[in-house]
């Protein structure tokens, strides 16, 4: 876009050819602000979704909201035993500046895409797609994430099995925005594995998250790409605990019996509710499912074992 058509306006809006209206706020009062004047308007963060289905025609909005000149939501920081992300903090920021504190999260956006996808891709934008395939979202659910969202003069924070609420559907009202999520630092070893149909750039036919909390000794799975939204899979949770209590492994640090781990992968299967589509059929993410989660424990019950 070129010629004065294009130049900003002093409430920050710059108006397009064709009739898309661009609006580029620089606060994130402002952007709220605009967000209530104009519900409609997309948000834009590192436009790693959004230009791909700008490009396809899939979607045709009069007017979009560019978020990438808001400092408040590049930033985060610790409180107390949680990590506020601001919603534009991107996956490579997030693996090397706070990897260590959330280190699912940082498995998870290793797998992201290529360097150039996450040198801008967002959370936030992987929370604004919702789509069961996003590889950010399970070790969110896994880690017990809460996501914050606001609009001009309010703002609820809902944890995030409350925001996905269907493939591609999230609890954010028109007027509101993303701003941040809050997650618990790792009080033990985290996992991630995904299942696609080649190493890497691939979108995710099976995901699985897992995290172990030393201290009070509950382990929580996710569930990802194998159902109409992140899943959880809380029986086998309450299994894989119950067999460690049993045999003394949180004590001994001893290994887990495979018949353990192999029931336990069958549980997680269980819990999915995967369909056929082209990526792959039901009985393949099921299996895959069984697979990757048994895996993904040893993986990080090896962590724990060597944490004594
Ligand atoms: C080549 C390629 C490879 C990819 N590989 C992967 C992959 O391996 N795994 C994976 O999970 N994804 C992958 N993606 C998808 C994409 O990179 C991720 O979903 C990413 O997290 C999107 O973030 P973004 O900042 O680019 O979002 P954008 O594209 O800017 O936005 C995505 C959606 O979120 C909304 N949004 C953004 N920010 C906010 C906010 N603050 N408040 C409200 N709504 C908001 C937008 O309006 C839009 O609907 C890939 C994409 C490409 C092009």
């Amino acid at each position: 876009m070129a010629g004065p058509a294009n130049e900003v306006d002093g409430l920050g809006r710059c108006q397009g050819g064709k009739g898309l209206e661009f609006l580029q706020p620089t606060s994130l009062t402002e952007a709220l602000e605009l967000k209530a004047a104009h519900p409609g308007a997309v948000p834009l963060a590192g436009g790693t979704d959004l230009m791909v289905d700008l490009n396809f025609d899939r979607l045709r909005p009069e007017a979009m909201l560019d978020l990438t000149r808001i400092d408040e939501l590049k930033q985060w920081w610790p409180h107390d035993d949680l990590i506020r992300l601001g919603a534009g903090v991107s996956y490579t920021r997030l693996v090397s500046e706070i990897g260590e504190y959330l280190p699912g999260l940082a498995i998870a956006s290793r797998t992201i895409g290529s360097p150039q996808i996450r040198n801008r891709a967002t959370v936030g934008g992987n929370l604004g797609t919702s789509s069961p395939a996003g590889d950010a979202l399970p070790p969110l659910l896994a880690a017990g994430a809460e996501i914050e969202v606001a609009s001009a003069g309010s703002s609820r924070r809902m944890p995030f099995r409350d925001f996905m609420i269907g493939p591609k559907k999230n609890a954010l009202a028109p007027e509101e925005l993303i701003v941040a999520v809050h997650i618990p630092k790792a009080r033990g070893p985290q996992q991630f594995s995904k299942i696609g149909t080649r190493n890497a750039m691939v979108i995710s036919v099976a995901s699985f998250a897992l995290a172990i909390d030393a201290g009070t000794r509950a382990i929580s799975c996710a569930i990802g790409s194998a159902g109409p939204v992140i899943l959880e899979a809380p029986e086998a949770d309450e299994f894989i605990e119950s067999s460690l209590e049993e045999s003394g492994a949180w004590d001994a640090r001893s290994r887990i019996d495979n018949s353990v781990l192999q029931r336990f992968g069958e549980l997680v299967a269980q819990g999915a509710r995967p369909i056929t589509d082209v990526r792959g059929t039901k009985a393949y993410r099921q299996h895959a499912l069984a697979v990757i989660a048994a895996r993904t424990l040893t993986w990080a019950w090896d962590d724990y074992m060597a944490s004594a």
